[in-house]
């Protein structure tokens, strides 16, 4: 089903995704919030998230964790979604998120993500060609 993104205002869900960037370190092999993630939803719903960063290659990206918050609310439409490090940078979503966010309902093919400041593009500009089609 589509629906309208219309336009997005990124400078809301940038603060929010910069306040999930907690840079924790609780120990020496583990890093917190490195990157935060915020997501809205078509209801106007934020959420976010926070990565996580282990030894030995283990963790998790902070779109995932946004992501994962929202789909507690059964809900898998994102209308916009952002990332920063802890630095405030604005980061462009990993191959796997790309992938997560497609395969979770594949209307978010038009998500639009803030990939540098300014620069607004939607996931199907990011991932052109799906692993499977919409029809299976
Ligand atoms: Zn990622």
């Amino acid at each position: 089903m589509t629906q309208d993104v219309g336009t997005v205002d990124f400078s809301e869900l940038t603060k929010a995704a910069q306040n999930a960037a907690v840079n924790y370190r609780p120990n020496d092999d583990v890093h917190i919030g490195g990157v935060g993630s915020a997501l809205r939803t078509f209801d106007g719903g934020i959420f976010t998230g926070a990565c996580i960063d282990c030894g030995c290659g283990i963790g998790f990206c902070a779109e995932h964790s946004a992501i994962a918050e929202m789909l507690k609310h059964r809900v898998t439409r994102i209308a916009a979604i952002v990332a920063v490090n802890w630095r405030g940078e604005i980061l462009p979503p990993c191959g796997r998120c790309r992938e997560l966010m497609q395969q979770i309902d594949g209307g978010n093919r038009e998500t639009q993500i803030l990939i540098a400041s300014g620069t607004v593009v939607s996931l199907s500009e990011l991932l052109p060609f799906p692993w499977r089609t919409e029809s299976g």
